[in-house]
């Protein structure tokens, strides 16, 4: 199975791509993550897509796809993976689509987490991350057992850079124009399954398996 699970910045992304890619047995392939991998390496790619990172700007199209082409093309994607923040421009999915075409493959299923904007920017700013597992938290939505510490690795907890007040609105606007146009793409392909993000994590999470099969 081939998902990509499509919504804004704070819509639930990472924590449901959690939950789905342990319910399914796929492998979570989220770009954010492997950019900040490669910013913590100090690779090449990390440097060069830091500067739209704490813009909150979408790091180019071709460096974009060729990181995630690369990474959905090593064995353990084989047997299936969730997309988690890619594609998040039309010439994202059409390289996707394309690529996986070659190979006689399709993404099977578009999952759409919807939230409203005031809910979106309320989440992103009480937001921490796990430095080890980058499993996502809310100071108050979703916080952790104890106080900066992963209930599911140990690993310290911390605010990511790009989620300060003044990125987090670029962002949600980069969103808005760049990739909520993907809503219609999928729509027209007969992929899109639209979940409402606002509710509970377990009832989404509920909502995103039923809606998978
Ligand atoms: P995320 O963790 O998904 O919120 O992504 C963090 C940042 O990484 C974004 O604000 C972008 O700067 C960059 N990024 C992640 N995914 C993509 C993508 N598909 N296309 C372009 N930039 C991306």
């Amino acid at each position: 199975m081939r998902l990509v699970l499509l919504g804004a910045p704070g819509a639930g992304k990472g924590t449901q791509a959690v939950s789905l890619s342990e319910a399914f047995g796929l492998v979570h392939v989220a770009s954010g993550d492997l950019f900040r991998e490669a910013l913590r390496e100090g690779t090449d790619l990390g440097i060069q897509a830091k500067s739209y990172m704490d813009r909150g700007q979408l790091v180019p199209d071709e460096v974009t796809i060729m990181m995630i082409l690369g990474r959905i093309a090593r064995p353990d994607c084989e047997k299936g993976f969730i997309l988690d923040g890619f594609p998040r421009t039309l010439e994202q999915a059409q390289a996707l689509e394309e690529a996986l075409k070659k190979e006689a493959k399709a993404i099977d299923k578009v999952l759409y987490i919807k939230v409203s904007v005031e809910e979106l920017v309320k989440r992103l700013s009480g937001r921490c991350v796990c430095r080890v597992c980058q499993m996502p938290y809310h100071n108050t939505y979703c916080a952790p057992e104890a106080n900066g510490i992963c209930d599911r690795c140990g690993g310290q907890l911390f605010q990511r850079p790009d989620d300060n007040d003044e990125t987090v609105k670029e962002r949600v606007k980069v969103y808005f124009s760049n990739t909520a146009p993907l809503i219609d793409y999928y729509t027209k392909a007969g992929k899109l399954q639209e979940v409402n993000g606002g509710q509970e994590v377990e009832i989404v999470a509920r909502e995103l398996v039923a809606a998978t099969t």
